[in-house]
């Protein structure tokens, strides 16, 4: 991949991981994560919630803590009140997270999150000074009926807040239909949509050629030099490959 933003390895949990075994994961990849003299790029573990916390002193203690940031899954809009339940970006932030994955495609489906929903969502991780990774992706039968390309277009334009720049937000390109599926888009695919994303990135935002875009998706260490090299990928959102540590950080050792 030519030169430009460095790469971003991120780690997705979702509602896996509890203290015990999580402790041991974490504490492999904050071995592996050490081995090389510098890292070539970020990466980032966003467990549940509940981990946080734990997750912040155990690397601290590994000394891999400047090596591996924290994310939370999901925020609320508001920074405090009477939200039962949920989470702000200010909790996270005080939690240990620098980051926070917005409008997964789980939270679109499972709890109706739209486009505008998320933009208050980023707008609130902004205030708190997180950066927001902002998923985007079409579903099967979007990508069948030909609006693949339309839809992300669209979720781009109505999920990003006045603010978002290339500091302080990422892209992650998810095609519903590949996460947790083994199933992948073919590279001209990834690297067409990775493509436009990259020209409406620039077309809003002065920056926008230094904004991250990940792809997200059934990523393993099998596929992952195939897909990691392909234009305008900038590293990977990963699932169901970043609770093994062994998994996770052969992924992300293709840009390390
Ligand atoms: C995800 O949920 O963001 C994801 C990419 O999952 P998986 O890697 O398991 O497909």
């Amino acid at each position: 991949m030519a030169k430009g933003p460095v790469p971003l390895i991120a780690g997705n949990w979702k509602m896996n991981g509890l203290r015990k075994g999580a402790e041991a994961e974490i504490r492999k990849l904050a071995r592996l994560a050490l081995k090389p003299k510098k890292l070539h790029c970020e990466l980032v573990i966003c467990p549940p919630a509940t981990l946080l916390l734990a997750m912040q002193g155990w690397l601290r203690t590994a000394r891999a803590d400047r090596r591996i940031a924290l994310g939370g899954q999901d925020c609320h809009a508001a920074p405090s009140g009477a939200h039962t339940g949920d989470i702000s970006a200010q909790m996270l932030k005080d939690a240990g997270a620098s980051h926070v994955i917005l409008g997964h495609s789980e939270r679109r489906q499972d709890h109706g999150e739209t486009d505008a929903t998320v933009a208050a969502k980023v707008a609130a991780a902004h205030a708190a000074k997180l950066t927001a990774i902002v998923c985007v992706g079409e579903t099967l039968a979007e990508r069948e009926d030909g609006q693949a390309e339309a839809v992300v277009a669209r979720q781009i334009a109505a999920s990003l807040p006045e603010g978002s720049r290339a500091g302080n937000t990422v892209i992650a390109y998810e095609p519903v239909w590949a996460i947790g599926t083994g199933r992948t888009p073919a590279p001209v695919d990834v690297a067409r949509m990775h493509d436009r994303i990259r020209a409406i990135l620039s077309e809003r935002f002065r920056d926008g050629e230094l904004f991250r875009i990940l792809y997200g998706g059934s990523v393993k260490p099998g596929n992952a030099p195939d897909l990691l090299r392909i234009a305008n990928v900038d590293g990977a959102l990963v699932g169901g490959a970043s609770l093994v540590a062994a998994d996770f950080w052969g992924i992300a050792r293709v840009r390390a």
